[in-house]
């Protein structure tokens, strides 16, 4: 009944769908803003006002030729919003919606993100202004080398001065082309060539577990704040993942990663949105059996054991405990935010709801938390990636089999103390040395654990802090001011 009501009074409102939503560089500078009021007493104004804007924007034009011969102008941009750290860092964005505005917001909350999460990063974002499914593989391919080109010859790319990775609309195919024209352009000079870019296929460079990274950073993200009783009692929600029903919004890399964990960990998941329509079933959906439908059939629509739903955003106003948006900006706005029925917005992708909602959101309670925490799994782990580049090697690869043959004196002393043998089993448990991904899980795990409690540690230390995205934002600002302050202004 509940969902039947809400859906009625979403359609009342659908026209006027979108007309309030603020730009999202302002909606980021809104809560900046906010944050940069509690750092008054320890940075100057002006500095803050500084670390806000965007330092440089690169916004180009270039024309593509494409398969049937015509011409076509592609608009692309690359935004380095912060220089405090090098190299800046931020994944590349195909899309339609890509608009100058769009990638200022993204590059700051990149600046944000890899503070709160010790990535000793600037902040970065590329887009350009295409729908790749309208595009074929080869053209997709000129237009990502020649988007690499543009951006060598302006000193927008290279290991240590600005490095993309996957976002939104691109993956490891487009990340390779990247680093092959990289190499290619600079001639073989450069012995760090491979760490220009992350998110790259594992046989050229990319790191094991690279792919999950922000999917398996949401739910460790997610796992963490259920268990803080004492954040969870101020919004009423019952600790622990399990059980817990979920819609996901979106099921590319980031929101089938998320979704597979989270059903993993103990939660069901009731609904996934996609951009051609949803899928709905209370009892709880298999998400690899969705997986499966979805490569089979082109779409997750027509899943036998749901109900589809062809607009798939009003998904967002259903029955569940946790809404995951995980595609795209501005999607829970002044138009929805008072039929969200979920307790927890959990902000996979970038900027999903607007500062406006926000206020809306958590006049009712609801608890957020916040994208530049939350999805900030991907990042850490191009961090390990382009690590793995620049230092040429595997990570396990020195240590596997002296912690494996150190383990095995070990067990096998135990074994002659005690007189009894370990299973099989149990023995390759524990002798097993870490492998690339086991490390790469774990340092990610530490990672959203510890910004977590950063996070938190600032918010305990000034109880003034709104809230949960706030506290993450001067989590963030305070680093980058800080090294401003250290390094000083440069006349
Ligand atoms: N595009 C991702 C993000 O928004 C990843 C960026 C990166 O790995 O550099 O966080």
């Amino acid at each position: 009944m509940a969902v039947a009501k809400d859906v009625v009074k979403q359609r009342r409102t659908s026209s006027r769908r979108k007309k309030d939503v603020i730009p999202f560089f302002k909606s980021v500078s809104i809560y900046f803003n906010r944050a940069a009021n509690h750092l008054l007493k320890e940075y100057p104004a002006g500095l803050l006002k500084q670390i806000r804007e965007c330092n440089a924007v690169y916004s180009f034009h270039f024309p593509l030729r494409r398969d049937d011969g015509n011409i076509e102008v592609v608009h692309a941009y690359r935004v380095e919003h912060s220089h405090h750290r090098l190299p800046t860092k931020g994944g590349i964005r195909f899309s339609e919606l890509v608009d100058q505005d769009e990638v200022e917001a993204l590059a700051a909350l990149m600046t944000f993100k890899c503070a709160i999460v010790h990535v000793p990063f600037g902040g970065a974002k590329g887009g350009v202004k295409i729908n790749p499914r309208n595009y074929s593989v080869t053209e997709l391919e000129r237009i990502t080398r020649r988007y690499t080109t543009q951006l060598l010859h302006k000193h927008f790319i290279g290991p240590a001065v600005d490095v993309p990775a996957p976002d939104y609309g691109t993956g490891e195919r487009e990340m390779a082309w990247i680093a092959d024209t990289y190499m290619m352009l600079t001639g073989g000079s450069d012995i760090n060539a491979l760490a220009c870019v992350t998110g790259k296929p594992i046989n050229q460079g990319g790191v094991r577990g690279r792919r999950e990274a922000t999917g398996l950073g949401v739910y460790y993200g997610l796992r963490e704040a259920l268990r803080d009783t004492d954040l969870l009692k101020r919004y009423g929600i019952l600790p622990g993942i399990e059980g817990k029903t979920v819609i996901v919004q979106g099921f590319g890399n980031v929101g089938y990663h998320a979704a597979k964990f989270i059903q993993e960990g103990g939660g069901i998941i009731v609904g996934i949105i996609e951009y051609d329509g949803a899928i709905y079933n209370p009892k709880g959906l298999d998400v690899e059996d969705v997986q499966r439908w979805r490569q089979e059939t082109g779409s997750i629509t027509g899943y036998p054991k749901a109900k589809t739903y062809k607009n798939g955003n009003r998904l967002l106003t259903f029955p569940c405990d946790i809404l995951v948006p995980a595609a795209l900006e501005n999607q829970i706005t002044v138009e929805n935010a008072e039929y969200v029925q979920a307790k927890i917005i959990a902000e996979a992708a970038n900027g999903p709801v607007t500062s406006q909602a926000e206020e809306i959101l958590e006049k009712r309670g609801i608890l957020i938390i916040p994208d530049l925490y939350l999805n900030a799994g991907g990042v850490t782990v191009s961090y390990f990636e382009w690590l793995k580049n620049i230092s040429h090697i595997r990570f396990g690869r020195m240590g596997k089999r002296f912690d494996e043959a150190v383990n095995t004196r070990l067990v096998d002393s135990i074994e002659r103390l005690v007189g009894k043998q370990f299973s099989q089993i149990e023995r390759n448990l524990l002798i097993r040395g870490a492998e690339e991904q086991d490390l790469v899980y774990s340092g990610l795990e530490e990672t959203m654990i510890f910004a977590y409690h950063e996070i938190k540690s600032y918010w305990n230390a000034n109880p003034e802090i709104e809230n949960f995205r706030t506290a993450a934002y001067v989590s963030g600002i305070d680093k980058v001011a800080l090294a401003y302050m250290q390094l000083g202004v440069f006349p």
